[in-house]
């Protein structure tokens, strides 16, 4: 029988250690929110494949369409034969666009390359090449993904420089104000860059990898102005926000700011490489032919599989049941933060089910402990509960459960959670 010691001594020597990996544990099968090993170990998945799995594993309503696609066609490139799952696919994706007035899809595989995309059509709309994005962001690891990111270790070390013409405002967290980052921006206008070259700024509605930092409306709004006064494009970048998990089917929502361009990817196919730009019609159709694509770019069978995320998000009504969830699990780590033989807790936070908290050095104080952090991430596992952290300190344990999971399997999550909070304390 394989086992995960022999699979991961052959992974260290077939794979580079470039490519992490949050566990040594090696998936054989899943179903919902839960996951069993190659030894026939079950866990309980609070991480969704990093906040993929909105719908669960295997959804049977999603593998149906996939089933169903399969026996069709599996790829003719959308360039060359098009094929309706994506038209249908953009055309849903336009009603549900989170700014008014007429929008346009586009589909590629990854976060990244959304991220990519979104940054070709804003230049290609504005005829310039600046892009403003913040401090703790994640925008993906390809070199525009990575230049936009704002955390040096590890996704930027020993990879040079980025990208020419970004530039980083410090996200307002912490000890950061919403004036402070409004002011490096006049700063920025002033010293760096004049407003009339920037094509774009860059923002996740709630920061993801960063630490589940949300946005605050008033920079938001703001941003909205600057956006709006000096004709730059607004994105918000919606992959690890969207599809569901704030309560919203895009974060931004909650604030009522409307973006012009949206990057979306993760949980909108349930687990098939999928991501996309939904975008103002008029921005969006700034590029030439035959300057955005690729040759996987929107897939049937992950447009087949997005459909079917879409009906499973309406007919078991997701958004509701993300807020319940959410309140449920920030309220058994309140619970869990009461007792006095856990490690200490801080910052319960989150939008509906895109729940996190900080694990700090002492009670009521507020200095990261990311040694404690990792030390609950391996209780948990090895108490069967998949469990991230994230943050830009490492110190923040994320809750990314399928919204779809079974009440029963949440219970036991949560209680392995709490074990794991006892077991990593001292
Ligand atoms: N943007 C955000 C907000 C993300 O969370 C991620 C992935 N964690 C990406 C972009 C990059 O996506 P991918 O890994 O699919 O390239």
């Amino acid at each position: 029988m394989t086992d995960n010691a022999s699979l991961q001594s052959r992974r260290v020597a077939a794979v580079p250690r470039g490519v992490g990996n949050a566990f040594p544990v090696f998936a054989d099968r899943a179903d919902n929110a839960e996951v069993w090993d190659v030894e026939g170990k079950r866990y309980i998945d609070f991480a969704g494949g990093i906040a993929v799995l909105n719908t669960g594993h295997r959804h049977s309503k999603v593998v149906a369409a996939v089933r169903e696609q399969l026996d069709k066609y599996t790829h003719t490139c959308f360039q060359v034969l098009p094929y309706e799952p994506y038209v249908e696919l953009a055309e849903r994706l336009n009603v549900l666009a989170p700014f008014k007035g007429d929008a346009k899809t586009i589909f590629f595989s990854t976060g990244a390359e959304a991220v990519e995309n979104a940054v070709k059509i804003a230049r290609a709309a504005t005829g310039r090449p600046g892009v403003i994005a913040f401090t703790g962001a994640f925008h993906g690891r390809t070199m525009m993904g990575m230049s936009l990111t704002g955390k040096v270790a590890p996704y930027r070390k020993k990879f040079g420089i980025g990208m020419p013409g970004i530039y980083h405002l410090p996200f307002p967290t912490g000890d950061v104000t919403v004036a402070e980052s409004l002011r490096a921006l006049e700063f920025l206008f002033r010293a760096d860059i004049e407003p009339g070259q920037v094509a774009a700024i860059i923002i996740e509605p709630v920061q993801g990898e960063g630490g589940f930092h949300p946005a605050p409306v008033e920079l938001l709004e703001a941003l909205r102005k600057v956006c709006d006064d000096h004709g730059i494009v607004l994105i918000a970048d919606e992959i690890q926000t969207g599809f569901a998990r704030t309560g919203k089917m895009f974060g931004i929502e909650l604030s009522g700011v409307e973006p012009d361009l949206v990057t979306v990817a993760k949980s909108l196919a349930g687990g098939f490489p999928l991501s996309g730009v939904i975008g103002r019609a008029a921005i969006m159709d700034a590029a030439e032919p035959g300057g955005l694509g690729g040759t996987y770019a929107g897939s049937p069978i992950a447009c087949a599989a997005a459909l079917a995320v879409l009906d499973v998000i309406e007919e078991e009504k997701l958004l509701d049941k993300a807020n319940r969830l959410g309140e449920k699990v920030k309220g058994a780590i309140a619970k869990a933060a009461q007792r006095n033989d856990t490690v200490a807790i801080s910052g319960v936070r989150g939008p509906g089910a895109m729940v996190a908290f900080d694990i700090v050095k002492k009670r009521g104080g507020n200095e990261p402990d990311a040694e404690a952090t990792k030390r609950v991430t391996q209780a948990a596992i090895a108490d069967g509960l998949v469990l991230l952290s994230c943050g830009v300190h490492a110190n923040t344990i994320r809750i990314l459960v399928p919204l779809t999971v079974e009440d029963e399997v949440l219970e036991e999550g949560l209680g392995k959670l709490e074990k794991a909070l006892i077991a990593a304390n001292g």
